[in-house]
């Protein structure tokens, strides 16, 4: 069977290799006689999985020792709200940096639990940018600061890592967590749903240095309370043993490809190669400001939007899926997480320039 090329923003492609061993392993998992969907989570087996799957991870971020590694459920949407919850500590505001939609919704929830000062703002561009710190209005006195490194529907990626003191600096990676290596020492709370650039939708991977855990505010559900998570090694209630398990594997997988080094100068030479065909011809833009040019999710217009439905078209009878851009911003959007091989963007660049030799 052919696969075809899926440029989905979520849930994403997945590595090949990790499918194949999936089947491979599907109804019995190394000679257990079950398959890893059957195991109880607090038998030897699974416990086993998800511990290796978390001390892959640890390894490949060079997680250290002081953070807690969480596999959750609820999605990053759940997030909005159990940031708040844990890291207001007594404290009135927390501070947000507004880059899209992504943020929107994260400020939306975190108004339901204190107030929200806006740092920055790139509304006044259709959130084409990321403001850059000179611009933001840090409060010294917030319970922390919130920002989104990655905007997957507006492809705007921040590559540096603020600057915020002593106040804890969150991050939601859906998007881009895996995809270049980072100082996890400069964050106190990463977080990212599975379903862009780890596994299986499902997964909630929460990251959370140990000082911040344990205060979380009165009437918190217990199931929001990081501690309750943290305490029992996310096994409080039952986790989702099977997209663990998946995760697991692509960390196995990143690790034996040369880890976040080489996932890195990958996914710059996928990038580059979308971009350039982007900046050669007035056929195409790219909305995006250059230095916040994500590469993970790369939106893109056609000078005339009445050619959109033909490319769309066009290129699923070529076995690139998924172009169709948000409904929010329209045109198309190519995302380009890990498991998307090279051959793949190559694959979409030759159709491109194909397609504007007939149109343009
Ligand atoms: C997809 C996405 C979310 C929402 O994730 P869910 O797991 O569906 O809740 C939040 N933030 C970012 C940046 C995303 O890309």
């Amino acid at each position: 069977m052919e696969r075809i090329y899926n440029f989905s923003a979520g849930p994403a492609v997945l590595p090949r290799e990790v499918l194949e061993q999936a089947r491979d392993e599907m109804v019995d998992w190394h000679g257990c006689g079950m398959s890893v969907m059957e195991m109880s989570h607090r038998g030897k087996e699974y416990m086993s999985i998800q511990a290796e799957a978390e001390a892959d991870l640890r390894e490949l971020m060079g997680i250290p020792a002081n953070y807690k590694v969480l596999f959750l459920q609820g999605g990053a949407s759940s997030q909005f709200a159990m940031v708040p919850m844990n890291l207001l500590r007594g404290k009135s505001s927390a501070d947000y940096l507004n880059t899209g939609e992504w943020s929107k919704k994260a400020i939306k929830e975190a108004k339901k639990f204190g107030a929200v000062n806006v740092v920055a703002t790139s509304d006044d561009k259709n959130f084409s940018y990321a403001p850059t710190q000179d611009a933001w209005k840090l409060d010294p006195n917030a319970a922390y600061v919130h920002y989104t490194p990655n905007e997957t529907i507006g492809g705007v990626e921040i590559f540096w890592t603020p600057e915020t003191g002593a106040v804890p600096l969150v991050a939601d990676m859906s998007s881009n967590i895996l995809s270049r290596s980072i100082d996890v020492s400069k964050f106190g709370v990463i977080y990212a749903g599975a379903q862009k650039n780890i596994g299986p939708a499902g997964v909630t991977v929460v990251i959370v240095r140990e000082d911040l855990i344990g205060q979380v505010v009165a009437g918190t559900p217990t199931m929001m309370d990081y501690k309750t998570h943290a305490d029992n090694e996310s096994m409080y209630n039952t986790p989702p043993t099977y997209g663990i398990y998946i995760a697991g594997l692509v960390f196995k997988l990143l690790k034996a490809k040369g880890g976040l080094t080489a996932m890195e100068k990958t996914n710059i030479a996928k990038a580059n190669l979308l971009y350039d065909t982007l900046d050669s011809t007035g056929f195409y833009n790219s909305p995006v400001a250059r230095e916040n040019r994500s590469r993970m999710n790369i939106p893109f217009t056609l000078k005339d939007a009445s050619l959109d439905e033909e490319f769309i078209k066009g290129a699923k009878a070529r076995g690139l899926v998924q172009l169709k851009g948000h409904r929010s911003v329209g045109g198309m959007r190519a995302s380009i997480y890990n498991a998307m091989p090279i051959e793949g963007v190559q694959k979409l660049v030759e159709f491109m320039k194909e397609y504007e030799a007939k149109h343009g």
